[in-house]
């Protein structure tokens, strides 16, 4: 379900939030908006905004206070708002968790296609953190099934991959080749305990280097952790 996009806009001067008001409501943004540092944090925080445009000059509490807040939380985009002849540093901003500004006086379109790059950014950031898990220098594509290493495919067959998945999303926990059998095999029984060393013996050379992450505890199984 497509739902509106939602902008937060923490600003003081009225003439700046309905110049912004007017080109937000033509996209169908639903429009949150504070007139002071204080107001717009507490607005953050009630509201699940999807992008925040930040005025640096504010009452109360400024700018880069409000910034420095809205991360230590969150990863919304934020685009600074800075006026001409303002004393501004970009790189203090970038440095605050900003991911973009843009200079007053300028035009609500251009203002409105920054914002709809942020987006698109935030999106395929947050499609590639649902799609990869990545466990120390091993990569895998849960959508593809790729696993790479340094860049490097590594050809795992079907039970592979599907032996490397399961460690990788149960770090750390020791399993006994009967456990493994049935979550990757799906034997209730009757499995042959040896097909599961068979299978761990060939993942390890796949790793190569990193065939240390999979380790055998004698007597009990295996598991898989990242070395330190
Ligand atoms: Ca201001």
């Amino acid at each position: 379900m497509e739902s509106n996009t939602k902008v937060l806009i923490i600003e003081d001067e009225e003439k700046m939030r309905e110049l912004m008001k007017i080109a937000f409501k033509k996209e169908n943004f639903e429009i949150f908006e504070a007139v002071d540092g204080k107001k717009g944090l507490d607005m953050f925080k009630n509201c699940e905004v999807d992008i925040v445009v930040l005025d640096i000059m504010l009452p109360e509490i400024d700018g880069w206070t409000v910034c420095r807040e809205i991360r230590r939380s969150s990863n919304v985009p934020i685009i600074l708002l800075t006026a001409r002849g303002e004393e501004f540093d970009k790189l203090f901003g970038f440095e605050l968790g900003a991911d973009d500004y843009i200079v007053k006086p300028f035009s609500p379109k251009e203002l409105v296609a920054r914002i709809k790059a942020l987006l698109r950014r935030a999106d395929n950031r947050n499609i590639e953190s649902l799609h990869n898990l990545q466990v120390g220098e091993i990569l895998i594509n849960r959508l593809s099934r790729e696993v790479t290493i340094d860049n490097q495919i590594v050809n795992l067959t079907n039970k592979e991959y599907e032996l490397l998945y399961y460690f990788a999303t149960n770090p750390k926990i020791v399993f006994n080749r009967e456990q493994l059998l049935l979550k990757v095999w799906g034997y209730e029984q009757y499995g042959d305990p040896r097909t599961v060393d068979t299978h761990v013996k060939k993942l390890r050379e796949k790793l190569g280097q990193y065939n240390n992450y999979i380790t055998t505890i004698w007597g009990v199984g295996y598991k898989l952790e990242v070395p330190k």
